[in-house]
């Protein structure tokens, strides 16, 4: 299977989830499928680089336009946002999202939370908050830059509800069940999440020793690759290659890429098996 297609790998019966595994707690979840769709793919600047002229950015490949990095879990009804950057809005319009049950920060660096005041259509729709699940840190630095959110309730402002979370909780949701992974960004610990089979990651320099049992096993593994060359804060293609080999999951795809990544087709299809750069619009079934 070349996985640049969609891939359905959910649970059946001869793959029967353990009750440690499942994200599901409600009694059909072996009927359920989840889906996770890549909504961004690219570094904090996004693919073309606003000025530059380089191969990448000239490219016409349609995997060569990279949003910053987010990306919707789907289950059943529910429709949960890892990271709302400054591509939210066209995300969301991108691809047709009517509702949107929670978001998920990763961390608080802008090209991951500087969208969240358009999550208003949402409130408008729903009359609710928006629940924004972050570490404690993150939902501080939430409060201070989006200051005029939390003051006196004023109409037709965003309205979010901020749920402190640690890498040991759980998040759960109408039966879904989230554990969060505390990872390495450079110095700065962030979160990513593992959900059933599949386990996202970005903005992810290493991934501490303690924290692995969190991801070990995981089928399907989103982690961030940023260039070729070294990065304080972030795994370059070898040490994501490295770390990929570490866990062995069944498919491994690179997002949060630069434009000094090369393009989509030099890259090829598959790095090496099983391993490719995700794109903007992918589909996995999980
Ligand atoms: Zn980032
Ligand atoms: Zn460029
Ligand atoms: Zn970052």
């Amino acid at each position: 299977m070349s996985i640049h297609a969609r891939t359905v790998t959910g649970p059946t019966h001869d793959s029967p989830l353990t009750t440690h595994d499942s994200p599901l707690t409600t009694h059909n979840s072996r009927l359920t499928i989840l889906k996770l769709t890549l909504l961004g793919t690219g570094t904090s600047q996004g693919v073309p680089v606003i000025g530059c002229g380089c191969r990448v950015c000239s490219s016409t490949d349609s995997r060569d336009k990279r949003l910053r990095s987010s990306a919707l879990i789907t289950v059943g009804h529910l429709n949960i946002l890892i990271d709302a950057g400054p591509d939210f809005r066209q995300q969301m319009l991108r691809a047709g999202v009517r509702h949107l049950d929670a978001i998920l920060l990763t961390h608080e660096h802008n090209d991951h939370v500087i969208g969240l005041d358009d999550i208003r259509p949402f409130n408008f729709r729903s009359g609710q908050p928006m629940r924004v699940f972050a570490l404690p840190r993150v939902a501080a630095e939430v409060r201070k830059r989006f200051e005029y959110i939390f003051g006196r309730p004023i109409p037709g402002l965003p309205r979010i509800e901020l749920i402190d979370i640690e890498p040991d909780s759980r998040v759960q949701m109408d039966g879904l069940s989230i554990q969060p992974v505390g990872v390495q960004h450079g110095k700065l610990p962030i979160l990513g999440y593992r959900i059933g089979d599949l386990t996202y990651l970005t903005d992810v320099k290493s991934v501490l020793p303690a924290e692995m049992h969190k991801i070990t096993g995981t089928k399907h593994l989103i982690t961030s690759a940023l260039h070729h060359d070294y990065h304080p804060t972030h795994m370059n293609l070898n040490e994501a290659l490295a770390f990929v080999e570490t866990l062995t999951p069944e498919y491994a795809w690179f997002t949060h890429i630069s434009h000094q990544m090369g393009r989509a087709e030099e890259m090829g299809t598959q790095i090496k098996p099983g391993i490719a750069l995700a794109y903007d619009g992918l589909e996995i079934d999980f």
